[in-house]
C-alpha cells in the first residue's frame, strides 16, 4: 500500500462547493497521506472531456450548491460524464455526493419553480423542492451495512429538497438530530455499493473521518490493493467530532472544546 498513488476526480469544484464543501478534498488528501499513499486530484468541470480523465480516477467527490448551479452541471453531467462515471463505478470506484450532489445521483429534482432538473439515476430515488429549507446541525446514526468504525455522523443540513428513496435503497442512516431527507421520513442519506450520498455538509470528512476512510478503502480494492487501512492517532478529530456532536445534542450548552494530543494548544493543555 505504501507509495500507492490514488486520484480523486472532483466534479464541478466551481459549481458545487457549498457550507466548505472543499474541506473534503484537504480531509481525504491528508488522511492518504498520514498512511504514506498519494492522493492527486484532477478537477472534472463543465469544460472537461470525460472520456478521458474519468477512467483514470480512483474514486470522486462532489459538493453542494445552488438550485442554479445544478441547473449549470445536470445537462453536462447526465450527457458528457454520465456514461464513464457508471463504468467506473461499475467497476467499484467509490462516489461519494453532498446536498445538491447527492440529488443529482437520483432520477430527477423538482425545483420549486417547477424546473425538473436531470440525475444520474445511479440511485432510485428523486427529490423535490419547497418553499420550506431544512437547516441547522445534523446527526445521524450511520446503516450498520457500512461497516463504520464509529456510526455517529455529524454536521450541517441547508436544503429545500425533499429527496424521497425508492423503497430497498438503503439510507445512510437514522435521523437523531435535524431533519435529514425529508424532514419527516427519519432517515438521511442513501448508498449502494460504491455509491454515497448525504445532505451533510460542514464539511462533511474532518468531523466524520470514517466516511474518509470508507472512499479510501474503496478507491484502494478497486486498484487491486488491500483496502484495510492502518488505524490513525484520530484524538484531534474525534474531539472536534465529539464536541459537535454534543453541540447538535445541546444546542444550548456552552461549547467547551479542550485541543488534545499532537501538540496543539496553549501550553500545558495537552
Ligand atoms: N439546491 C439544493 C436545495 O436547495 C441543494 C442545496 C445544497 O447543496 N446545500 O435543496
Amino acid at each position: 500500500m505504501s507509495g500507492q498513488r490514488l486520484v480523486l476526480g472532483l466534479l464541478y469544484p466551481r459549481e458545487m462547493n457549498l457550507y466548505g464543501d472543499r474541506g473534503n478534498v484537504l480531509a481525504l488528501t491528508r488522511r492518504a497521506e498520514r498512511r504514506g499513499l498519494r492522493l492527486d486530484v484532477v478537477t472534472i468541470g463543465l469544460e472537461a472531456q470525460a472520456s478521458s480523465l474519468i477512467p483514470a480516477c480512483s474514486g470522486f467527490l462532489i459538493g453542494g450548491g445552488q438550485d442554479l448551479d445544478q441547473v449549470m452541471v445536470a445537462e453536462d453531467l447526465v450527457r458528457s460524464k454520465g456514461p464513464a462515471l457508471r463504468t467506473a463505478i461499475s467497476q467499484g470506484a467509490p462516489l461519494l455526493a453532498v446536498c445538491a450532489g447527492f440529488q443529482l445521483l437520483g432520477s430527477h429534482y423538482l425545483t420549486q419553480d417547477g424546473t425538473a432538473i436531470p440525475g444520474l439515476g445511479l440511485l432510485p430515488m428523486h427529490t423535490v423542492a419547497s418553499s420550506e429549507r431544512l437547516v441547522g446541525n445534523l446527526l445521524l446514526e450511520a446503516d450498520p451495512g457500512l461497516g463504520l468504525r464509529r456510526p455517529l455522523l455529524v454536521g450541517f443540513e441547508n436544503h429545500s429538497g425533499r429527496t424521497e428513496l425508492a423503497p430497498g435503497l438503503a439510507p445512510l442512516g437514522k435521523v437523531v438530530r435535524g431533519r435529514g431527507n425529508t424532514g419527516q421520513s427519519g432517515f438521511e442519506g442513501a448508498w449502494s455499493g460504491s455509491v454515497l450520498g448525504t445532505y451533510l455538509h460542514g464539511p462533511l470528512l474532518p468531523k466524520n473521518p470514517q466516511l474518509a476512510d470508507w472512499w479510501l478503502g474503496a478507491a484502494l480494492s478497486r486498484a487491486g490493493e488491500d483496502p484495510e487501512l492502518p488505524e490513525l492517532d484520530d484524538s484531534l478529530e474525534e474531539t472536534a467530532r465529539v464536541e459537535a456532536i454534543a453541540r447538535t445534542m445541546h444546542p444550548d450548552r456552552a461549547p467547551r472544546l479542550r485541543l488534545l494530543g499532537r501538540g496543539l494548544g496553549p501550553k500545558g493543555a495537552g
